[in-house]
């Protein structure tokens, strides 16, 4: 922290981590300025408190302030971002606001990170779950709840924690380069966000960081990068274990009829496997969501946490909005709404999930492919009711691998009763015992504020049927 006293430091976007960050280096003596291009009402509110506490905010601006020895950038903002690519080329040091919070962290904190492109929210939060079922101070920080520069630090909000379950995005991955976690789990890879990275490899690279030196590696072994990213990128003298939802091997943590088993963290790892919980105690019942709480269990045991604690921790925690979140049935037909799923991989392990969906798609693809998801999901869908801006590649799609699901598109524009129109396309299509699963495979903001607002107008929709 002494290093920041006196130190020209520019924070780059007044997003969400933005003004945790700036309040952090101003306590800390540093200089701040603020750098963001947006100059709405909202922003020139905050604007103005921040000016008030003592921070130099330029808005409508996207040049580095002269002299800058430290740039703390906004997971949001993209590498070839003009002051980030400036300070690039100036030689000046950036971070990521994830970077600077383990700079700062208190001594004897320790982290458990996870990664991946789905499930990372709900996985540290089941971990936050089973740790304070264990009787441990620890905390989930990330896109849900606490920002991390108010979590990690002495002297913020609540006393800082001795353990911290991190939720990381390749992003802010992207802009850690001494983050050291005591444990890391990579869930899965699969195509995100390809827009931002320039490409997989570039991609999957930021996501292997999280296995730094000295850090305890916890992967997939069901996903053949997440494996692959914790054998090339992580350390080879830290200990390896592995998940899987198949019979574990020593080493692994797995699944054997319907118990979650420890054959990696078990007193006798030859030996007997130990019990930690039953697939019944995971919710969402769904495949991918106990591999989530494999992982989750995987952390916690690294750090001691007893197989009790596992089950416990599953039977408090409730899962987030948007995630697979029942609505209830209208007329026999099952409504779900797993609006988070803004790319094919959740969107995929959201349809293995039921027998016979009509498939509520579309918006913005980011540059993913769909032809997978549909010809695996094919099997499945009695109907598909697209919408948003790259629905002509999922209604393509549909044609080649399920020429037998009826499709409806709903043209509605942002604004528009689109979500209206899209429930009555579906109710009319879906037959007793049907699934209507909003999964969109794609981000909302072509129509919605974000994934929340579309899940919430898609409920409201339902229920006005109800
Ligand atoms: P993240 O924080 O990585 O976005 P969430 O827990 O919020 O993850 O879940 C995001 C979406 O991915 C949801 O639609 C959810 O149903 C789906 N999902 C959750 N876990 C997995 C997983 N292990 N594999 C595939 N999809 C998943």
């Amino acid at each position: 922290a002494a290093a920041l006293r006196e130190r020209a430091v520019c924070v780059a976007g007044l997003g969400v981590s933005g003004p945790p960050v700036v309040r952090a280096l101003l306590a800390r003596g540093a200089r701040v300025s603020v750098v963001d291009a947006r100059e709405d009402d909202a922003t020139l509110d905050l604007a103005r408190e921040l000016r008030a506490e003592g921070a130099r905010v330029l808005l409508g601006e996207h040049t580095l302030p002269a002299e800058t020895d430290l740039v703390v950038t906004s997971p949001g903002w993209r590498p070839d971002a003009p002051l980030l690519a400036q300070a690039g080329a100036a030689g000046v040091e950036i971070a990521g606001d994830v970077e600077l919070a383990w700079r700062l962290r208190p001594a004897g904190q320790r982290w458990l990170a996870i990664t991946g492109t789905n499930g990372k929210t709900t996985t540290v939060r089941m971990l936050e779950a089973m740790l304070r079922a264990d009787g441990r101070d620890a905390l989930a920080v990330g896109n849900v709840g606490t920002p991390i520069m108010a979590a990690a630090l002495p002297g913020g909000p609540r006393p800082a924690p001795d353990l911290l379950a991190v939720e990381l995005s390749s992003f802010q991955l992207h802009w850690s380069a001494t983050l050291a976690p005591h444990a890391a789990a990579v869930l899965n890879v699969a195509p995100d966000h390809l827009d931002w990275h320039g490409g997989l490899e570039a991609y999957a690279a930021a996501k292997g960081r999280i296995y730094a030196p000295g850090t305890l590696r916890v992967a997939n072994a069901d996903d053949a990068w997440s494996t692959h990213l914790a054998r090339t990128c992580g350390d080879p003298a830290a200990p390896l274990y592995g998940f899987t939802l198949g019979t574990p091997r020593a080493g692994q943590i797995g699944v054997v009829e319907d118990l979650l088993v420890d054959r990696a963290f078990a007193a006798d790892p030859q030996g007997g496997a130990e019990e930690l919980a039953s697939l019944a105690d995971v919710v969402p019942a769904a495949p991918h969501n106990v591999a989530n709480a494999l992982a989750a269990a995987a952390l916690a045991r690294s750090v001691g946490a007893a197989p009790e604690s596992v089950r416990a921790g599953l039977a408090a925690f409730a899962p987030e909005p948007h995630r697979m979140a029942p609505l209830g049935s209208v007329a026999g037909v099952d409504y779900v709404d797993d609006s988070k799923a803004t790319n094919p991989h959740a969107a995929a392990a959201a349809l293995a999930s039921f027998a016979s969906v009509v498939w509520v798609a579309g918006g913005l693809l980011k540059g993913a492919e769909v032809e997978d998801l549909v010809r695996e999901a094919a099997p499945r869908l009695r109907a598909a009711v697209l919408l948003g801006r790259d629905r002509d590649r999922l209604r393509a799609a549909l044609a080649r691998h399920a020429p037998d699901a009826a499709v409806v598109e709903v043209e509605a524009a942002a604004g528009e009763d689109a979500m209206e129109q899209v429930v009555r396309a579906a109710a009319g299509l879906a037959r007793p015992g049907d699934t209507v699963l909003l999964a969109p495979a794609a981000a909302s903001m072509d129509m919605f504020t974000d994934y929340k607002e579309r899940g919430r107008r898609f409920a409201e929709a339902v229920a006005a049927r109800a």
